[in-house]
């Protein structure tokens, strides 16, 4: 029989929603709510929730089953917040001025054939206004994230493995490492290969190829530097730009003043589902797919030092969840586990992180004695948008890999990214506070009473 332990709270300081900002640890904070919450997942949804939920009050204990953070951050390459995620660290006292030292400085986008001949240059000076565009090493900006929550003082637990998910009318609870754990939530965030969406669907879904697949890499600049055919990538400041052809897109990149460099490209895929950011890449495979392409992507690709890394990306897709809560509304699911994205949606990452920002308000609002209303004006909240934003990922796939260039040479702003005020011009913990009232009533019924 496995032993029962209670979770422990939390012991950074509580401070009142007076703004106190001192020194490292000190941090503007809601009045405890005596909300216990367990968050399973320390990727961007898991430590951004936990970040959120301590903001408002709750105690939070974080379950992450690799062994230590370095385990996280040596991962991964190029990832991107557009502004409505960027929000929230803004929030964060010293992420944002953080993540924008280590930022790809770039306002722009240049869009080539897959030939080689230039077609476009994509501003997003305009969206200035709508706040903080941070492209960068997922690693380096995880850790800006998870050294800030740290900084607060969150229960983070590595080495955890969460097995099962539980829950009656009164707790939610985990078994972790063969042990129970209770809490009045339990915030699922393991990615897309999360086991709380069982508890949530009542059976095991199966991943489905998407049929794509990305080809990822990051080095040093200097290998580009040394190529005279590519050295303007990096000699001037960073740069980004994509070449879109039949099927597949080519995009790089260049941050830290050319100092590192980056590319990625989605392809078609053979449709086999194993799915690992670890699987390892190789040039002659990446340069099959672009044989016949304009002579800068092949050196490119080329130029990827052998020990470099480069990975080979298997794309899952999942069929949007009916639902992201569990029967009894007291375990929710974030991130990846309730909606896996495109790349070329570039809000995954984003996405994730407004959840965290949503379900600590609701729970906040609706108060330890709530706490499935919470859940399920969380799920109210956010159903819609996610799989709006969802949509837009397959829209730019289209747009991308089957542009028609007879077309585009008289209209080259048509393959321009779909920038969407709704969607990046949106603050989720405002629109949050302002909703929770009527999603509520909507959802208890008394609207329609009133
Ligand atoms: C290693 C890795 C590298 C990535 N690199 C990139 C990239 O370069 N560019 C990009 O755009 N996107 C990348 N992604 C995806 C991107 O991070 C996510 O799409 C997005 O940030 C949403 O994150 P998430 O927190 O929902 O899921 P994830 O980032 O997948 O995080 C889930 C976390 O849950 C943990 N976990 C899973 N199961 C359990 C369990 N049973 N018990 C306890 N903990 C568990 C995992 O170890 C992981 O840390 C990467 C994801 C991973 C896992």
């Amino acid at each position: 029989m496995p032993q029962i332990s209670q979770p422990v709270a939390r012991t950074g300081p509580h401070i009142g929603t007076d703004i106190e900002k001192t020194k490292m640890g000190d941090f503007p904070r809601q009045p405890p709510s005596g909300i216990k919450v367990i968050i399973v997942g320390c990727g961007f949804a898991g430590i951004s929730a936990a970040i959120e939920c301590d903001r408002k009050g709750h105690s939070v204990t974080l379950l992450e089953k690799v062994p230590n953070i370095e385990e996280i951050t040596r991962f991964g390459d190029i990832i991107s917040f557009d502004p409505n995620g960027s929000r929230a660290f803004v929030r964060w006292p010293g992420v944002i001025e953080a993540m924008e030292r280590i930022a790809r400085q770039t306002s722009w986008l240049d869009l080539y054939h897959w030939k080689g001949k230039f077609v476009t240059r994509q501003s997003f000076a305009n969206e200035k206004g709508w706040g903080h565009r941070i492209n960068g090493h997922r690693g380096e900006l995880h850790n800006i994230i998870f050294q800030h929550a740290k900084a607060r003082g969150i229960d983070i637990r590595f080495g955890q493995r969460v097995t099962e998910y539980f829950e009656t009318d009164d707790h939610a609870g985990v078994i972790v490492n063969g042990q129970q754990m209770f809490a009045d939530v339990v915030i699922a965030a393991e990615g897309v290969r999360s086991r709380g969406r069982k508890l949530v669907l009542g059976f095991d879904d199966k991943p489905k190829s998407s049929g794509y697949a990305v080809y990822r890499a990051w080095f040093p600049g200097d290998v580009i530097a040394k190529n005279p055919m590519l050295k303007h990538l990096v000699v001037n400041g960073d740069t980004h730009q994509g070449w879109i052809g039949p099927d597949l897109h080519f995009l790089a990149s260049s941050l830290k003043g050319g100092k590192e460099f980056n590319w990625v490209f989605t392809h078609v895929d053979d449709g086999n589902i194993e799915e690992s950011w670890q699987f390892p890449g190789k040039v002659e495979d990446c340069l099959k797919y672009v044989e016949g392409w304009a002579p800068m992507v092949t050196e490119i690709v080329k130029s990827t030092p052998k020990h470099g890394r480069l990975i080979d990306h298997k794309l899952v897709f999942r069929d949007p969840l009916p639902t992201f809560i569990s029967p009894k509304a007291r375990i929710c699911l974030i991130g990846d586990a309730a909606h896996p994205f495109l790349p070329t949606s570039i809000q995954g990452a984003s996405q994730s992180i407004e959840d965290g920002v949503v379900l600590a308000i609701c729970l906040e609002k609706a108060g330890k004695s709530n706490v499935p209303l919470a859940v399920r004006a969380y799920e109210k909240i956010r159903y819609e948008r996610v799989h709006k934003a969802q949509a837009m990922g397959v829209k730019t796939r289209e747009k991308w890999h089957k542009a028609n260039f007879d077309t585009i040479w008289d209209n080259p702003e048509s393959i321009h990214l779909s920038r969407e005020p709704w969607l990046l011009n949106f603050d989720a913990e405002v629109d949050a506070y302002k909703r929770y009232a009527e999603v509520v009533a909507d959802l208890t019924g008394s609207k329609a009473k009133l």
